[in-house]
């Protein structure tokens, strides 16, 4: 192969590879375009808001838990929330860096081992280290909370949307419902005249 038959072969893929380029591209643009591409679109952008959401209402069900346990005490204030107590090492770390370089050496690596010093913690406070066991509490949230849920208004199952009248319903029971709905109640029939 001459360097001029090889240049044109460089320019003939060049050449082509644009041209698949631009297929995919608008292969893309036309997948995009259907009505399962843009439902999808919908759906992720719900989901998104969702988690937002989701966030949100943990953070508050967790500051709810420990408002009632620090007013009451109660490590369990409702179904499927409660509170462990942990035990935490509160120390100045300078002072017990001093401490242990002296007594605990093994305790250093290249500063304080931390890890370390949380599991043996007990042991190194009976020694009289500078540090002290504090206690703190954790909210734990159960992770089926379905007995929260509301429950259909006609069947009792767990309830996926709400029927005409607002009321919780499940699948099975919101067509019989709405079809109910439009035909509305039944009336009395009038008297005849006498
Ligand atoms: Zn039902």
């Amino acid at each position: 192969m001459d360097l001029k038959e090889a240049l044109t072969n460089l320019a003939e893929v060049r050449r082509d590879l644009d041209a698949a380029a631009q297929a995919v591209a608008r292969a893309k643009q036309a997948l995009e375009e259907t009505a399962e591409a843009k439902a999808l679109a919908e759906l992720k952008k719900q989901q998104a808001a969702l988690s937002g959401e989701y966030m949100a209402t943990d953070d508050q069900a967790r500051a709810l838990v420990l408002a009632e346990f620090q007013a009451t005490a109660n490590k369990a204030p409702a179904k499927g929330a409660d509170i462990s107590i942990y035990h935490e090492a509160e120390y100045d770390p300078a002072r017990l860096l001093a401490w242990c370089q002296e007594r605990r050496p093994t305790y250093v690596l290249l500063s304080l081992d931390v890890k370390r010093i949380d599991k043996n913690a007990d042991d190194l406070m009976r020694d009289g280290a500078p540090l002290q066991i504090v206690e703190r509490p954790r909210v734990r949230i159960a992770t089926d909370l379905s007995e929260y849920l509301p429950k259909c208004h006609y069947c009792g199952v767990m309830a996926t949307s709400n029927g005409p009248q607002g009321e919780p319903i499940c699948a099975d029971c919101a067509p019989v419902a709405e079809a109910t709905a439009a035909v509305g109640e039944p009336t009395c029939k009038e008297e005849p005249d006498a």
